[in-house]
């Protein structure tokens, strides 16, 4: 999406958004500097915002803690996930708060009516049940690629084209929603992260360390991985060549497009028109 408003061909964005949470692939970032040369030739700027490093603050007894949607194993045995705050916490509010600054309004001023962006979301048509309106009237959500009809395999060969097929999926590394190939991929392409993922999930293992210097120990233990096995132990190429809730990326952390949740009131793929249309960004 972002290459397209570059090369002219959807509306040009006045600011594209990377909601950083400090614990990228090391792709991601290389991705994300081709992305910054690449806006620079078209005039979009690439902006970072953050608020905070979530591995950082999840391990760190001083810092405050946002759960991950970790798995649990209870004390029965049984599977739980804890809750997940750190898509809201880490992405949807600093990107909120930088689109309030891009239209000259930070908090706490109030965004006048009608003053509002256009918010470009990159859904393909395999996933338009994620396209979904916002919550705030400072934006509106738009889908430039249900709007052009791009399946996903449309969407790699326009990157293929480009020269951008090897494009990384963002995503946390230690991220639960992780499935066993991109655990693969991290494992095969990046020992460091690895070495650094077997740790920060033996690290979690018995609960949050604020959590248990607060007094308010886990009943159960957290796991990266839905199998409730320490990362370490999980054969991760059992699964290779067979489609299944191990192996894919379930659900993952998209902002304002989860799955959950009313969907979009606009018509898709039909693009809505602006009443006011004074800046745009895409995220
Ligand atoms: S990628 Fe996963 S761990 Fe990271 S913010 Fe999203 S849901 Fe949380």
């Amino acid at each position: 999406m972002f290459l397209l408003a570059c090369e002219g061909r959807i509306p040009r964005f006045d600011a594209a958004l990377f909601a950083d949470t400090g614990w990228e692939p090391k792709q991601v970032y290389a991705q994300l500097d081709t992305a910054r040369k690449i806006g620079a030739q078209a005039g979009i700027p690439v902006l970072t915002v953050s608020n905070g490093n979530i591995r950082h603050d999840t391990l760190n007894p001083n810092a405050r803690f946002v759960t991950m949607p970790l798995f649990v194993k209870n004390p029965d045995g049984t599977r739980g996930m804890a809750r997940r705050q750190c898509t809201g916490d880490y992405k949807i509010r600093p990107l909120k708060k930088a689109v309030r600054e891009l239209l000259g309004y930070p908090h706490p001023l109030r965004v006048p009516r009608g003053v509002f962006v256009d918010q470009a979301i990159g859904i393909s048509t395999d996933e338009i049940h994620r396209a979904k309106d916002s919550d705030v009237n400072y934006t509106r959500n738009i889908f430039p690629l249900l709007d052009l009809g791009m399946s996903r395999s449309d969407c790699l060969a326009y990157l293929r084209e480009r020269g951008l097929g090897d494009v990384v999926k963002s995503s946390c590394l230690g991220c639960p929603y992780s499935g066993n190939s991109r655990l693969r991929f991290i494992r095969d392409t990046d020992p460091q992260a690895w070495a650094d993922l077997i740790e920060f999930d033996k690290a979690i293992r018995n609960g949050s360390p604020r959590a248990n210097a607060e007094g308010k120990p886990l009943r159960g233990q957290f796991f990266i991985h839905r199998s409730l096995r320490p990362l370490d132990q999980v054969d991760l190429d059992a699964t290779r060549s067979r489609p299944s809730a191990e192996e894919d990326d379930p659900d993952g952390c998209s902002p304002f497009s989860c799955r959950s949740g009313p969907a979009a009131t606009v018509p898709v793929p039909q693009r809505p028109t602006a009443a006011s249309r004074p800046s745009r960004a895409g995220t």
